[in-house]
């Protein structure tokens, strides 16, 4: 069937009053911006609902793939649009509808008539029993079942009547631009664009910052950090990445400091460096893609450690999740693949053999104060060299 309209279905939660219509705003305008390079839509509002109209030629799957990377949105219903409101017209409709989604093939249905517009001599239960009759009689196979259809016949009677059976799953949370925005340490591994994800899917704007070690990271390593920020963004939009040369803080960590604490003395600096440019590109938050106990610097004592030098909240959406978990996601969203390419990030090589597990805060800090000639001077070289990429998934090769 050719389908030229579609009714989108969100989630209610936080969208009363003055609320509701900021976020069908941004609803409307991220539907706008996944769908401009398929074809020509237009979008109409009314009665609380988000209608979108294909204006010209588009391919079905690709629109729905992309339907379904907004958040905000619940379901997706291509529907057919009856514009003649009288009993005759609607059930016409309905019939070579239920013809055309389902030929005459074995299937319970139900129908669910709605009516509010009160112009319409017949009510809903009438319509259910009169629409049902017509759809038994047309379609031998058929048969009702109240309880568990396979097929929920939705027949709404408005200015216009809508029809429709199909609901497709849409991601849920809430849309992009509705909840601030935040700066994600993204590394090229499996958790962090994960973790984007998850808190993009909450309607956080996201900025990503990446510590890049020169000449001790290829340029490849950084380019797989580029494409997850791409991939990333077909979900959360446009990414502000930035890159910054961690390398002199590195040898320095890695020539003043003892080694077992290498890792959490660098995550420390990374954490640092990363709230200021956050704070500087107007985020309120951070995101980092840590799980409890997965390696030594994310055990219960180094989390607490890396937390101390932040003052803004840190967002770990991966916390509690196991590794599978992490995987399963990054697969739905298209990440995995690039996250295990085999390239070396700037914290496989300063790692030590023996990580402290459980690093005593005074301890650490007592440590740091070897750097306390140069730190200052570095952070600052790394702050005002940082190079910024905008992440457009447009851009991704294939
Ligand atoms: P990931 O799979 O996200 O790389 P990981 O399991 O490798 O995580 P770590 O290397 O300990 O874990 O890093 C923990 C978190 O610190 C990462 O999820 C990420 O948010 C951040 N991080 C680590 N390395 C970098 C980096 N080079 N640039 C930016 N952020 C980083
Ligand atoms: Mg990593």
């Amino acid at each position: 069937m050719n389908y030229n309209t579609f009714l989108i279905k969100y989630a209610e939660i936080g969208t009363k009053g003055k609320n509701r219509y900021k976020f069908e705003d941004v609803l409307c305008q991220q539907i706008k911006n996944h769908v401009a390079h398929l074809g020509e839509f237009s979008i109409r509002r009314e009665y609380g609902r988000i209608f979108l109209y294909a204006e010209s030629e588009y391919d079905f799957e690709d629109l729905i793939k992309e339907l379904q990377k907004v958040f905000g949105i619940v379901g997706i219903c291509p529907i057919v649009v009856e514009q003649d409101v009288n009993f005759e017209s609607v059930k016409n409709s309905v019939l070579a509808y239920v013809k055309e989604a389902y030929g005459d093939r074995t299937l319970t249905f139900k129908v669910n008539a709605r009516r509010t517009n009160k112009k319409f001599p017949m009510g809903s239960m009438e319509m259910n029993s009169e629409l049902g009759h017509h759809i038994l009689e047309t379609f031998p196979n058929m048969k009702v079942d109240v309880h568990k259809p396979d097929v929920l016949l939705n027949v709404e009677v408005r200015n216009e009547v809508y029809i429709y059976s199909h609901i497709i799953k849409g991601a849920g949370g809430l849309p992009v631009g509705t909840n601030g925005k935040a700066m994600l340490l993204l590394s090229g591994g499996i958790d962090s664009p994960v973790a984007g994800y998850m808190i993009s899917k909450r309607g956080v704007e996201l900025e990503a910052v990446y510590f890049n070690a020169p000449p001790y990271t290829s340029e490849r390593a950084k380019q797989k950090v580029v494409d997850l920020a791409r991939i990333v963004s077909g979900y959360s939009g446009k990414i502000r990445l930035h890159i910054v040369n961690f390398t002199d803080i590195q040898l320095a960590i890695y020539e003043k400091c003892p080694h077992e604490e290498l890792t959490i003395i660098m995550r420390r600096y990374m954490m640092k460096i990363a709230e200021e440019i956050a704070k500087k590109n107007n985020c309120q938050a951070l995101i980092t893609g840590e799980s409890i106990g997965q390696v030594a610097s994310q055990t219960m004592h180094s989390l607490a450690c890396t937390n101390e030098v932040c003052t803004m909240p840190v967002f770990r959406p991966c916390i509690g999740m196991d590794k599978q978990e992490i995987v399963d996601i990054s697969e739905m969203i298209d990440t995995y693949e690039t996250s295990i390419l085999p390239y070396e990030d700037c914290c496989t090589i300063f790692v030590a053999k023996h990580p402290v597990t459980k690093p005593i805060l005074d301890i650490i800090k007592r440590s740091e104060t070897k750097l306390v000639d140069v730190i200052d001077g570095l952070m600052q070289t790394a702050l005002d060299t940082v190079e910024v990429v905008e992440a457009r998934v447009q851009d991704l090769q294939a």
